[in-house]
């Protein structure tokens, strides 16, 4: 019995699901493959940020996030706008860069005052300069957001198979004919490899060489603390919301290089890395200071050598489309789910210009690139 469909997308995570969502909605028959249930990595822990302005897909990243909740039929909690604050005055000068970035755009940034601030994120205190509203942007519930991308999915006459391992492909010629899993064959006329840090490994077994290294991320949240009336407050290097219910929900580096294969479903969280989140939580909000900390988790951040997302369909293959998205595929997957959807009916974009995203750009890449830029696992951290 043929198991396939027409474009089989291997991973549910944002960029997967997504991409699955974007053609089942256009009618193309879609089979989403997770070796874990929906989420389970990256893309159900991460901060929930929705703001790229360096990406060529950031204006439809913008354009769509305030439609996502219809257009899904199920709450994002998207909430939109964010305050950036500003502790010191080199992350003022920073700040001020990403004015012009988002300008460039068409997007408004608005520079605050200390006091105003402290009116708009009550938990602020007497430590920071002011901030940066930003009139675009804004933070989502990641559990609900990969719930909502899966249940689309599935309304719109698209499959998503939980727990089915991807092992390896057929060939014919210069077409992938079936994804070969733990639970047999799926025979397909297009694959999708969206598999967030291990695309590069399946794509190696079609000899397709992606250069990634991955790292492992943490997040904390807090008790529950009176809501205030904007929710998305980054800044002290730091990324995170209040989330509906009052929890803060906050992550940010350092970051660890890891083996991928060493720690899947993103491993544990570490009491340094959550300890050091903690104290710039206080720091950032100092009168959610005495709140304690609940929960934390960790998880892992797929890395290409630029930083910058690979959206693109490799030679020789005529029907493979692989997207990896390098630590901002959250923010970017309304986006990058609709291009990665017009790359496999189309083989083009017509909202955006991917050439940036094209994975040629390495192919000059010195062998030891991750050494070069010290992205080498290190011993873990002791928790
Ligand atoms: C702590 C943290 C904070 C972050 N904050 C933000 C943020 O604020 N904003 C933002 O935009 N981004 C953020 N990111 C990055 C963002 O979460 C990721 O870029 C995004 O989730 C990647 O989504 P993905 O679907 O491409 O990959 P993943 O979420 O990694 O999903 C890949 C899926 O593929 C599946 N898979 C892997 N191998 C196989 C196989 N062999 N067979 C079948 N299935 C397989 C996995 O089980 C997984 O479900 C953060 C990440 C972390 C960890």
């Amino acid at each position: 019995m043929n198991k396939g469909a027409s474009v089989v997308v291997i991973g549910a995570g944002v960029t997967g699901l997504s991409t699955a969502f974007w053609l089942a909605r256009d009618g193309v028959d879609v089979l989403v493959l997770d070796r874990s249930p929906v989420g389970r990595e990256a893309s159900g822990r991460n901060g929930g940020g929705c703001s790229h302005h360096f990406s060529p897909l950031f204006p439809e990243e913008q354009r769509l996030w305030p439609m996502m909740d219809e257009l899904l039929g199920y709450p994002t909690e998207f909430v939109p706008h964010q305050i950036s604050i500003s502790m010191s005055r080199e992350r003022q000068h920073l700040y001020r860069r990403t004015v012009e970035s988002a300008a460039r755009h068409g997007f408004v940034m608005e520079e605050l005052d200390a006091q105003t601030v402290r009116d708009m994120v009550p938990l602020a205190g007497d430590n920071m300069l002011g901030g940066y509203y930003s009139h675009f942007g804004g933070k989502a519930n990641p559990q609900r957001t990969v719930q909502a991308y899966a249940w689309a999915v599935r309304d719109h006459g698209g499959r998503v198979k939980q727990n089915v391992t991807v092992t390896g492909f057929e060939r014919a010629g210069d077409r992938v004919s079936a994804v070969l899993t733990d639970q047999g064959r799926f025979e397909c006329d297009h694959v999708v490899i969206a598999a967030g840090p291990q695309t590069s490994n399946l794509a190696a077994m079609l000899d397709v060489d992606i250069p990634t290294r991955a790292a492992r991320a943490e997040m904390i949240v807090t008790e529950p603390l009176p809501l205030m009336p904007h929710t998305g407050v980054d800044g002290n290097g730091l990324y995170g919301r209040q989330t509906l219910r009052g929890n803060l929900a906050y992550g940010g580096g350092p970051h660890e290089w890891v083996d991928t294969e060493a720690v899947p479903g993103g491993g544990r969280p570490s009491s340094p890395v959550a300890m050091s989140i903690a104290q710039r939580v206080a720091q950032l909000l100092p009168k959610a200071a005495h709140a304690r900390i609940i929960r934390n988790w960790a998880g892992i951040i797929e890395n290409t050598p630029d930083g910058r997302p690979v959206l693109d369909q490799p030679e020789p293959w005529t029907n493979l489309t692989v997207g990896i998205m390098s630590g901002v595929g959250f923010g970017l997957s309304p986006a990058s789910g609709r291009a990665l959807m017009q790359l496999v009916t189309m083989r083009r974009c017509d909202f955006a210009d991917l050439s940036t995203l094209r994975l040629d750009r390495f192919s000059d890449l010195e062998p030891d690139w991750d050494v070069l830029q010290g992205w080498t696992p290190i011993q873990r951290m002791a928790g």
